[in-house]
């Protein structure tokens, strides 16, 4: 059997007017992601860890955020695809965890609804997969909540 790993990482700019969809998960909070998709930075790192793994394109390349076609585009439908690319070349996905640094929305309300959702994406059991919150301690660009960043990991085994 062969394992393999892949990384993935995303950051977004939190602008008011956006929904905040993170994980796949609507949060209450008055500020969301900015992108030409949805902007879930989570998803997007969980793209990439997954095609990383794979040797695939990555999610930039596969779904240009230049390109109409993904304007507003739920990204919970960018990773099926990716998800499916990956199954395509025989691989099963063994587990994802995730770390969310943001000063934004709270994380840790959401953790075990953000686990069920990217699980069912992924077709995997909620256990497979964890998400940690993590605080700036006020350092940096990103500190007051003005974004969101995200880093994943994934193993795959085929
Ligand atoms: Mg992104």
């Amino acid at each position: 059997m062969t394992h393999r790993v892949g990384i993935g990482f995303d950051i977004h700019r939190l602008v008011e007017g956006r929904a905040c969809v993170l994980g796949g998960v609507q949060l209450p909070h008055p500020s969301g992601p900015l992108g030409h998709s949805d902007g879930d930075a989570v998803l997007h790192a969980v793209c990439d860890a997954l095609l990383g793994a794979a040797g695939l394109d990555d999610l930039g390349t596969l779904f240009s955020d230049k390109d109409p076609r993904w304007k507003d585009a739920d990204s919970a439908h960018l990773l099926g695809e990716c998800v499916a690319r990956v199954r395509a070349e025989g691989w099963r996905i063994a587990n994802v965890d995730i770390v969310i640094a943001t000063e934004g929305p709270r994380i840790a309300p959401q953790r075990a609804a953000m686990r069920a959702r990217i699980g069912a994406l992924l077709g995997i059991d909620a256990q497979a997969v964890n998400v940690k919150g993590k605080s700036l301690e006020g350092l940096g660009a990103l500190a007051g909540g003005t974004g969101v960043a995200v880093q994943a990991v994934c193993m795959i085994v085929r």
